[in-house]
């Protein structure tokens, strides 16, 4: 029964694929190639968002949709005058700048000899580029060693200590020998000053492990808007400054390191005798830089009278890496990251359908293509876009999303996404099993096909998940309870290297993708009913830091810079947080007796839970605060 059906829809499919592909001529392959080879050229200087080379790659893909004559997404308002357009803007803070008047560092200490010293602005320091800005007066400061706590390591550097009201001093990093992936490698400089902030510190001072400040990473004024600010104002200072703070020279500091690296034996008791009386002031005056980021927008609207009012959106995002810095694994380099695999070709495969469709001009359903800015910041496009959206989301039936669709080999693909919709998991099944007019004709000269094992027809090589959240823009989507698809050909040893060139895609496979992509669509377009919204397993690729022994089911919005919050984009359905009640648009404020303004604050403290725990959880819903009890689940 299940074969023959199947035969049926295999055959259904030949005769559509034949009539699709008439004529021959179609450019399809060309077309994806000029558009890959273009957007992956030094001209667009890596499209990383906010730079003036996304902000050409982006008036590109305007342009071309103005080709296909797409509707515009969006009225901005010139001259006070609507404006029909294609591009969406929204803020990006970019980096952060010591403003010229406000930073500032001195230091009064009494020496063991009685000696007394006062250094003013000649001591070393920066402040960290994600400190938030402040004023932290004549306070006496506390020496807390590496500044870490952890249960689970059992590990406590502020044991016997009061650090109230106080300024703290510690080493940044770890012991040596840590690597970021070791169990104390996780404790960053966000995560020392939210440890310090909840002991009742009110500035954080970490001395440099490298020897000439300038080359330490957090003296680079680095800043990572999904992460938000610090915890309490901090600084980075230089091993000379640490050494004058503590009342000793260098050599002491060293001797210090030392000792602290046997701490971490526990059965090693050591006495660390820092005996200094210093009074410390600091200033702390950033400015964030912010530059417009843009999503495309390009609307074909359907034919069908009825169906015309649901959508379906087909993404890609087009921004990349720039030349490096952020989210690349070439570390220090300064080429251009081409990022032809990531993304240029899964825009080219989206302009390549949107020439298709608008060209048909069968579609019942109206069709939304974007291209999305801001993805490797962190989904920012795409969570702006879901908040602000050009056709109403309650109306959108499903969002298929391609990134890095460019690398098919051994026809291997991967769809994300397969549990989010009833019925996704049949369509793709289906519409796996032909190949081309080639294989049409040769099938229907064996009519009727039921001695043909269905296997060996395989178009893909089909490798499915589940889950609807993944590393990728259709996140944001699915977070707003919307079935989404994903498509993917794989990572490679390019990935996020300069390395990834337009001359290493598989045009031949892209082509196949695109394909693939645009029957899938035009399947569920078909289809009166539409996708109906399903509840997926959770493959647990969410993102953000790994390492964490709970979940709680949130996902949150990256794009918020408020600070004064973690907002929740959504809440995985029958997950900790859904049972305690929180829901999608809630702020959480505080979670287990601490405060929370961001999403490092909140991993922070994710981190120290225990699953099957009950905790409190404050959350902020409009006007109301709310608070409710959350018991982590174990992650797997
Ligand atoms: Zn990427």
């Amino acid at each position: 029964m299940r074969k023959q059906f199947l035969s049926i829809l295999l055959l259904l499919s030949l005769v559509f694929s034949i009539a699709a592909q008439k004529p021959a001529s179609e450019p399809s392959d060309k077309n994806l190639r000029s558009h890959v080879e273009y957007l992956a050229s030094d001209k667009f200087e890596g499209r990383r968002t906010g730079e003036t080379g996304a902000t050409y790659a982006a008036g590109y893909i305007a342009n071309t949709f103005a080709n296909y004559k797409l509707k515009t997404g969006f009225n901005s308002l010139v001259n006070g005058k609507p404006n029909a357009n294609y591009l969406q803007t929204f803020p990006l803070v970019t980096g952060v700048l010591m403003a010229n008047e406000g930073n500032s560092f001195s230091l009064d200490v009494t020496k063991a000899d009685g000696q007394k010293l006062t250094f003013k602005e000649e001591l070393a320091f920066k402040p960290v580029g994600f400190s938030p800005n402040g004023v932290v007066g004549s306070s006496e400061i506390v020496f807390a060693g590496y500044g870490i706590v952890s249960d689970e390591l059992k590990y406590d550097d502020y044991k016997n200590l009061d650090a109230r009201n106080k300024i703290v001093v510690a080493f940044d990093g770890g012991a040596e020998n840590d690597s970021p992936h070791s169990a104390f490698g996780r404790y960053d400089a966000h995560t020392k000053a939210k440890i310090a902030k909840d002991k009742g510190a009110v500035g954080l001072l970490l001395i440099s492990l490298a020897e000439k400040l300038e080359d330490d990473s957090l003296a680079k004024l680095k800043y990572d808007p999904t992460l938000g600010e610090a915890a309490i104002p901090t600084l980075i200072i230089s091993r000379k400054s640490g050494a004058d703070i503590l009342a000793m020279d260098e050599a002491g500091l060293k001797q210090i390191e030392t000792t602290l690296a046997m701490v971490k034996n526990p059965n090693v008791k050591v006495n660390l005798a820092v005996n200094s009386k210093a009074v410390v002031d600091f200033k702390v005056n950033l400015t964030k830089t912010k530059a417009d980021a843009y999503n495309v927008v390009g609307i074909l609207e359907g034919t069908d009278a009825t169906l015309k009012n649901e959508a379906i959106v087909i993404g890609a995002h087009y921004d990349h890496l720039g030349r490096g810095g952020q989210g690349s694994l070439a570390v220090n380099s300064k080429e251009i990251h081409h990022g032809a695999d990531d993304n240029a070709s899964g825009v080219s495969a989206m302009l390549e359908l949107a020439r298709r469709f608008s060209k048909e001009k069968k579609n019942k359903r109206t069709l939304i293509f974007i291209a999305f800015g801001g993805e490797e910041e962190g989904l920012l496009g795409s969570q702006f876009y879901v908040n602000n959206p050009a056709f109403p989301l309650a109306k959108t039936v499903a969002m298929i999303n391609m990134d890095m669709v460019g690398r098919l080999k051994d026809d291997k693909l991967t769809i994300g996404g397969i549990g989010t919709a009833g019925g996704w998991k049949n369509l793709i099944d289906a519409k796996n099993l032909s190949d081309g007019v080639g294989l049409a004709v040769t099938k229907l000269n064996n009519f009727p096909p039921q001695s043909v094992n269905s296997s060996s027809f395989n178009r893909f090589n089909l490798s499915l998940s589940e889950d609807g959240f993944g590393p990728s823009d259709h996140t944001s989507f699915y977070a707003k309870q919307i079935p989404v698809l994903f498509f993917f050909t794989g990572t490679h040893n390019d990935y996020h290297k300069p390395s990834d060139t337009a001359d290493k895609i598989n045009y031949q496979g892209l082509l196949k993708v695109t394909n693939f992509v645009g029957e899938i669509v035009k399947a569920i377009d078909a289809n009166p009913t539409k996708p109906t919204y399903t509840v997926a397993k959770s493959s647990g690729m969410t993102g953000g830091r790994m390492g964490f022994n709970v979940s709680l089911g949130t996902v949150p919005n990256y794009a918020d810079g408020n600070n004064d919050g973690l907002l929740l984009d959504g809440v995985r359905d029958d997950s900790p947080a859904a049972k305690s009640g929180i829901k999608p648009g809630d702020k959480i404020v505080k979670l287990a007796g601490k405060d929370i303004r961001n999403v490092s604050d909140y991993t922070i403290i994710l981190g120290e839970l225990k699953a099957g725990t009950e905790y409190e959880i404050v959350v902020r819903r409009g006007a109301e605060t709310l608070t409710l009890k959350i018991v982590p689940a174990a992650r797997k």
